[in-house]
């Protein structure tokens, strides 16, 4: 305690009309030397009466110990043994905790934990992906629970597993809002959040997002966290490029003679029996002149009965072939993995098979 002559107790007034901001290398006791003495002191997440400051490249948070130990076990561990005060920098009366993480990602994840509002919910708005990633990331991280489980429904709803959520979040119009939407390139960022979770569920949606875009963004990236870029794994990059073939037959497949039956085939109307044949032929040329974004064969979801009405195919068959597609259509989705990686992932090692677990767990929430 040699030295301290403040901070302790209640403020002075000093502190109480003065930017604190110019006064922090004035009331620093003068034996004590704090590396972190002159950063910026966050404008938002500094609070007065906070008893911890996280220094973080250049960026000093005042918050309250209390909170984060009860939200991160890191954290929980990190103050559970006392350490000698000697080692521990003090600022305000503060011990000063270093951490080497990207500033903002540090803003998204104590904004969740200390103000206690939801921020960017709405899924396209410019900050959905940087405070999702913020929250896995740092989740992950620090083993803050909550705030990794929020993050990652977060992410889910971006890359929803069931059909009728993927159509309704990327089909408006009939036209894909994925690839006229803002920061489509986002979904690069997604790819190497699953990888870092091991979530081949979402390694796999994101990727298959990955391949629609053009080549020239799957190369730029997308942004990263404090203004750098973010790049998908090479190995990554390549089965974006190397899938969109494949891609593309399968889309074909889907919209042609898979759903719509062949005179021979056990499903027989009589009413429309002899547009069996039209249909088929007329859905091959109609998808083949679809041109660069026939490999997305889960955009135009509502292709199927738009053919029905035109073909003016009756109720019974409309049904039947809407049904077949909504089946057909999940189990592609369900599969994607095998298609984004025909010849097996070249960083399988990495992945541990929990995809299963975690997404029978979500189906149970919403069931
Ligand atoms: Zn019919």
């Amino acid at each position: 305690m040699d030295g301290v002559d403040f901070g302790y107790g209640l403020p002075s007034e000093i502190v109480a009309v003065t930017p604190p901001r110019l006064l922090v290398g004035q009331l620093q006791p003068r034996n004590i030397t704090c590396r972190a003495w002159n950063w910026f002191q966050h404008p938002v997440l500094w609070f007065n009466d906070g008893n911890l400051i996280l220094a973080v490249r250049g960026t000093l948070f005042r918050i309250y110990r209390g909170i984060l130990c009860d939200t991160s076990s890191v954290f929980q561990d990190m103050f559970a043994l006392p350490q000698p005060r000697d080692n521990v920098e003090m600022m305000y009366g503060c011990p000063v905790v270093y951490l080497d993480d990207p500033v903002e990602d540090m803003v998204n994840f104590l904004k969740v934990l200390y103000r206690g509002i939801s921020i960017a919910e709405e899924i396209w708005s410019p900050q959905y992906w940087p405070v999702t990633r913020a929250m896995i990331r740092l989740g992950d991280k620090y083993d803050a629970e909550a705030v990794l489980a929020r993050g990652e429904a977060r992410l889910m709803a971006r890359l929803p597993h069931k059909i009728e959520d993927w159509n309704a979040l990327y089909e408006h119009f009939g036209r894909p809002s994925f690839q006229t939407g803002k920061y489509v390139e986002d979904v690069i960022g997604m790819v190497n959040i699953g990888r870092l979770r091991r979530n081949k569920g979402v390694i796999a949606r994101a990727l298959y997002l990955c391949a629609q875009l053009k080549t020239r963004l799957l190369l730029d990236g997308c942004r990263g966290a404090d203004g750098s870029r973010e790049y998908l794994h090479n190995d990554d990059l390549a089965c974006c490029i190397d899938a969109r073939p494949g891609l593309r037959a399968r889309n074909h497949w889907l919209k042609t003679t898979c759903v719509f039956p062949q005179r021979q085939s056990s499903f027989q109307c009589d009413r429309c029996c002899d547009k069996y044949d039209a249909v088929e032929h007329r859905e091959s040329m109609h998808t083949l002149e679809a041109g660069p974004k026939t490999s997305d064969p889960l955009a135009h979801a509502g292709f199927i009965r738009i053919q029905c009405e035109e073909y003016d195919f009756c109720a019974d068959c409309t049904r039947e072939f809407m049904k077949k597609d909504r089946k057909l259509r999940q189990d592609f989705l369900d599969d994607l993995w095998n298609d984004m990686f025909p010849d097996g992932d070249p960083r399988e090692e990495q992945i541990v098979e929990e995809m299963d677990e975690s997404e029978e767990e979500t189906d149970e929430d919403e069931g």
